[in-house]
């Protein structure tokens, strides 16, 4: 049987499993605007990650007993399809989801402006297609574009990304076998242009210095995927634009 950190995830070269350098993040693309039904919504691919998020709201809460009378109510449901991993997950909620779930909603929560909408709901759903390490992160990403979408007034972006450590090195984005295989993995979502992190969870060991390097790293990442996040935006609002002269015409 293989443990953790017992194969060779950086080869003499300093390459990882998939080609990547240590600190080389995945193809990203993320589109704004992907489902026509929700009030908001984003799709994003993150190397073998394909990821939708939707959001609805502020609407009406129910049930009642969830109204908050001086702010909305946010709810998030992180789901992966049965066929997103190589091996058929069930169908239902496993432990796991549940607990993504209420991480992603609290990475995000703090970007809402919640005080605006008193006793209404803002409900996220994440329906990851296919998984490949880093769905947490890539779906926080995604959700935080939907919400923005969706016309929700943010105090920012909350984007994110994980660093780790394989084979006794710092690397960024870790991808499904250097999360299995790995020596430490490090969730990271935060707020750029605040300047403030918004989840920061830690699996495994880090000296000091290797977690400054590592959050470093993330935060340098998450600038990057900053810049994808508001280009997406920006193409959604090209696009409709264009819907609203093309309709008037
Ligand atoms: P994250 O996706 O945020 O890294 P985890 O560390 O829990 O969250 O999962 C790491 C990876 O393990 C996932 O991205 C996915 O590729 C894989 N995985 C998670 N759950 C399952 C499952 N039920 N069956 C097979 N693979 C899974």
């Amino acid at each position: 049987m293989t443990t953790k950190g017992s194969i060779e995830l950086i080869n003499k070269e300093g390459l990882r499993i998939d080609g990547r350098k240590v600190y080389e993040l995945r193809p990203i693309k993320i589109r704004a605007g992907f489902l026509k039904n929700a009030d908001g919504s984003a799709y994003i691919e993150l190397g073998h990650n394909k990821i939708i998020a939707a959001v609805y709201g502020p609407r009406e809460a129910h049930p009642r007993h969830v109204i908050i009378p001086d702010r909305a109510v946010v709810r998030c449901r992180y789901h992966m399809a049965p066929f997103s991993v190589e091996e058929r997950k069930s169908p239902g909620f496993s432990r796991r989801e549940i607990e993504l779930s209420k991480v992603i909603r609290e990475a995000l929560e703090p970007s809402i402006f919640v005080e605006e909408f008193p006793r209404t709901a803002i409900d996220i759903f994440v329906e990851v297609l296919e998984a490949d390490g880093g769905t947490r992160t890539a779906s926080i990403t995604a959700a935080s574009v939907a919400l923005a979408d969706a016309g929700i007034p943010l105090r920012d972006l909350v984007a994110s990304i994980a660093v780790g450590k394989a084979n006794g090195q710092i690397i960024l984005d870790l991808n499904g076998l250097e999360d299995q295989y790995g020596d430490a993995d490090m969730p990271v979502a935060m707020m750029p242009g605040l300047g403030q992190i918004t989840l920061l969870q830690a699996d495994g060991r880090f000296t000091s210095e290797e977690f400054e390097k590592a959050l470093a790293l993330a935060v340098k990442a998450i600038k990057k995927i900053y810049r994808v996040q508001k280009e997406a935006l920006k193409r959604r609002y090209i696009e409709i634009s264009k819907e609203v002269l093309e309709s008037e015409q």
